[in-house]
């Protein structure tokens, strides 16, 4: 019998479509697969951190469906990997990619450590559809506008998706595993975490449900309603792509098939996922659009970096007076997600209407967002604040008041966040209450505070800002 293989899984709690798992099957032997808690997962904000244990509790039990286990190890990776392999004897390592420069740089050190000591250590693609290195102008750069880069791959071949391994070979002796309750990923959520439960839909075999819910009933339509937060009209996949419970490329053949049956909003699905990819894209080719503005130039720019500001707390607060903008950051604080028109509302009105520095609205995001993605999350906040690539430019300010009777004509959105206002709230408005810390001090009963800023003030003082830059 060949020696055992360590999966080594990250990103990627799924069966189906892994082709690290689907690799360490076909080469025979037994089958061990490996999370490490690294500094990375530690790194975590509290909502994704807590929502990637849950994702863990329920992979375990997947694999046990197989005859398999989750081996629980913390540690520096660059050790931890190494380690295991010495104690199970194993021959290969493989794993799939993640584009994140800390997790490329950690990669390569566990890879080299791995190939000196003679084991086989191989990466797959699998979180995304189009390798970043793979897309490239005539002139061989990178695509930094999102229009030609769908252009450049919507015709591409995307690999079928594997089936599910049948079974995992498991080794005579198991080598020992941590204990995932003793890891506390759930810790900063305190509790938050009972309000948030409800909404979350966990694992693969809900991912594969909620993609077949939205094509048989929703993506036909998706093109007029993903525009409309107070409709549910959109896949609601992020939570469960952040965390590979689906495979883009899942979703991508299944978007194929609805196109081919002749619904039409399905082009609009395709187009969204690609969004994705040209986050992981950007990332992958400028790695500082994580931390920096990535036009040249917006450092100049007069953002107030006060994370702990009168208007920023009210912004996290959801009190900020303006409707639109208090109902989706109580959407995202009571879900763990937040509607895509509430992101794009909420990141103009902090950056623009506020002038806050875009990164204190990413980070808020990163703690509260169960869907967190590095790519997708920096590159909507850049292309909010006007400083990302194929951004908004900064001299278009959404009015949050238009876009809420363009966007949320019955007030159903506001209505359902917002409880201040209503004699009989929404049962999710009050959810709001029991999941924020006492010290912030709010209660159903408040009257709904007056703007903070008004609109046409906000915008005021940032076109003023925008004009008078030096750069
Ligand atoms: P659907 O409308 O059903 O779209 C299908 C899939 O396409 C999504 O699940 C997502 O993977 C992808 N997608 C859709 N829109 C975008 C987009 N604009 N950018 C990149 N991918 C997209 N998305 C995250 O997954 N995690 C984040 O942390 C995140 N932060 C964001 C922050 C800001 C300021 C903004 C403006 C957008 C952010 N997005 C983020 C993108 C987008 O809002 C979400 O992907 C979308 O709301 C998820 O809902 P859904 O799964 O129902 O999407």
């Amino acid at each position: 019998m060949a020696d055992p293989t360590l999966v080594w899984i990250r990103r990627d709690l799924r069966l189906s479509d892994h082709a690290a798992l689907d690799a360490a099957v076909k080469r025979g032997g037994p089958v061990i697969p490996v999370f490490v808690r690294d500094g990375l997962v530690d790194g975590l904000g509290a909502a994704p951190k807590w929502r990637y244990g849950l994702g863990l509790e329920q992979y375990a039990d997947a694999l046990a469906d197989k005859g398999s286990r989750l081996i629980l190890r913390a540690g520096d990776a660059r050790e931890v990997i190494p380690a295991l392999v010495r104690e199970t004897g194993a021959g290969a390592v493989f794993w799939q990619r993640a584009y994140d420069p800390e997790s490329v740089a950690r990669d390569k050190d566990v890879k080299a450590a791995l190939k000196d000591a003679g084991v086989v250590a191989d990466s797959f693609a699998g979180h995304l559809m189009f390798e970043p290195w793979s897309v490239e102008t005539k002139q061989g750069e990178f695509y930094k506008v999102y229009t030609p880069f769908w252009k450049s791959v919507r015709e591409r071949l995307v690999q079928a998706p594997l089936s599910a391994p049948s079974s995992l070979p498991a080794p005579d002796v198991w080598p020992k595993s941590e204990a995932l309750s003793d890891w506390k990923l759930g810790a900063a959520m305190n509790r938050g975490a009972a309000v948030v439960r409800p909404f979350v839909q966990l694992g693969e075999q809900a991912a594969q449900s909620r993609l077949g819910v939205f094509l048989a009933s929703k993506v036909a339509e998706y093109d007029r309603t993903r525009d409309l937060p107070g409709t549910d009209g959109t896949s609601n996949l992020s939570e469960n792509l952040a965390l590979g419970e689906i495979s883009p490329a899942q979703c991508w053949h299944a978007g194929q098939r609805a196109l081919q049956d002749g619904k039409a909003g399905a082009e609009t699905f395709l187009k969204e996922l690609v969004w994705r990819e040209f986050a992981y894209h950007l990332m992958w080719h400028t790695p500082r659009i994580l931390t920096d503005n990535w036009r040249e130039g917006w450092s100049a720019f007069p953002w107030n970096e006060d994370d702990r500001s009168t208007e920023v707390m009210a912004w996290m607060q959801g009190r900020t007076g303006i409707r639109f903008v208090d109902a989706a950051m109580r959407e995202m604080y009571v879900t763990g997600r937040m509607h895509n028109r509430g992101r794009m509302i909420v990141a103009s009105y902090l950056t623009k209407h506020l002038m806050c520095h875009w990164r204190i609205g990413q980070k808020w995001f990163e703690d509260c967002l169960i869907d967190w993605d590095p790519a997708s999350n920096a590159m909507g906040w850049q292309w909010s604040a006007g400083s990302g690539p194929d951004a908004t430019p900064y001299f278009r300010v959404f009015n949050p008041v238009s876009q809420l009777d363009k966007f949320d004509k019955g007030r159903g959105y506001v209505s359902r966040w917002l409880a201040e206002e209503y004699g009989s709230p929404h049962k999710d408005a009050l959810a709001y209450f029991d999941a924020i810390p006492r010290s912030w001090s709010m209660d159903a009963k408040d009257s709904y505070p007056d703007p903070i800023v008004q609109p046409d003030e906000g915008r005021k003082r940032a076109l003023d800002a925008y004009q008078n830059r030096t750069f």
